[in-house]
């Protein structure tokens, strides 16, 4: 079974290294957000692409699911010492990433060449594409005016509270060389437990057009984000964070919805969205769990 996948960092990544558990490199594509990229002290940072590619390449943190394993902060707590900002959390390995990354950016190189050759470098064999080549900015409509996500996110801690969001660029960007290829290949694209709002909005914004089954994985269980903001947002917009509230953000293009056990008195009104479901345990704490998840999900297209 061939499957491309839509990840944003840290639920995106654990979805998508189950998946890659079980399907041969040629049989899965990840399409990332690039959204929350950012330039900050000097360097060109993209959060949910190292995120998604540390977790492929086993170098991720396990406790954090962000950043490296193994990682030392002596660059960032020298920026402080200096009275630099060091709100953003950067560990050494992974300012080496963003160096190089934007060392080749400044040659010339595109984004989707260099991931290739870090993912080559990093041992990474399926095939990881950033959504665009050309810059897309999530901007935070918030109660403090319009914020860059990375200033809401991190800075903030998401504190502001939302109004709405803009894709600054979205309407000129392209997808990469190889994502709309990967999606015509594929027999379904499964859209991985990332925000809706700010990870997978983008890549849909971008991507434009699935002519594919499309399943979607739930980030939100009971009411409530493993991590992040996700349910935060959906309050804030005046929606009730569930499953079924996820189910009817995509339910234009929706085929099939993966939801949590916790969450199956919601099933038959995610059913009447003329979608096909399916209950499971969609928590991943451990590898066992994404690689156990991502056969269910596939199981689960192979029915469809
Ligand atoms: P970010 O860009 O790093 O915030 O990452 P994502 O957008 O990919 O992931 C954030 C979303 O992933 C949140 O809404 C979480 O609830 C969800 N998430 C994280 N871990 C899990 C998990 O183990 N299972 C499920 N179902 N969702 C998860």
């Amino acid at each position: 079974m061939k499957i491309t996948a839509l990840a944003g960092g840290v639920g995106g990544a654990k979805l998508a290294h189950g998946l890659a558990q079980i399907l041969a490199p040629e049989d899965l594509t990840i399409i990332v957000n690039t959204g929350d990229d950012f330039e900050h002290l000097g360097m060109y940072i993209c959060p949910d692409l190292d995120t998604v590619c540390y977790t492929l390449g086993g170098l991720a943190n396990p406790e954090t699911g962000w950043g490296r394993v193994g990682e030392s902060w002596n660059t960032i707590s020298n920026v402080e010492k200096l009275g630099g900002p060091a709100w953003f959390r950067l560990g050494d390995q992974d300012i080496a990433t963003h160096l190089e990354r934007t060392r080749r950016l400044k040659e010339g190189q595109s984004l989707s060449q260099i991931t290739k050759d870090f993912c080559k470098a990093w041992g990474i064999q399926h095939t990881v594409l950033p959504m665009s080549d050309s810059p897309v900015r999530t901007m935070v409509d918030s109660e403090e005016g319009e914020l860059a996500f990375q200033e809401y996110f991190v800075h903030r801690q998401c504190a502001p509270k939302v109004k709405g969001f803009r894709f600054d660029g979205v309407e000129a960007a392209e997808p990469v060389v190889g994502a709309k290829e990967a999606i015509d290949r594929a027999d379904a694209v499964v859209i991985c437990p990332s925000n809706p709002w700010v990870s997978i909005d983008p890549i849909l914004r971008v991507i434009k057009k699935i002519d594919k089954p499309v399943l979607a994985v739930s980030p939100i269980i009971g009411g409530k984000t493993v991590k992040g903001p996700a349910a935060k947002m959906y309050e804030e917009l005046g929606i009730e964070p569930s499953s079924l509230a996820v189910a009817r953000h995509y339910r234009t293009i929706l085929t099939g919805f993966v939801l949590d056990n916790a969450d199956s008195a919601m099933e038959n009104e995610i059913k009447n969205l003329n979608v096909k479901t399916l209950v499971t345990d969609t928590l991943m704490n451990h590898l066992t769990d994404r690689t156990r998840l991502a056969k269910d999900v596939l199981h689960f297209i192979g029915s469809l």
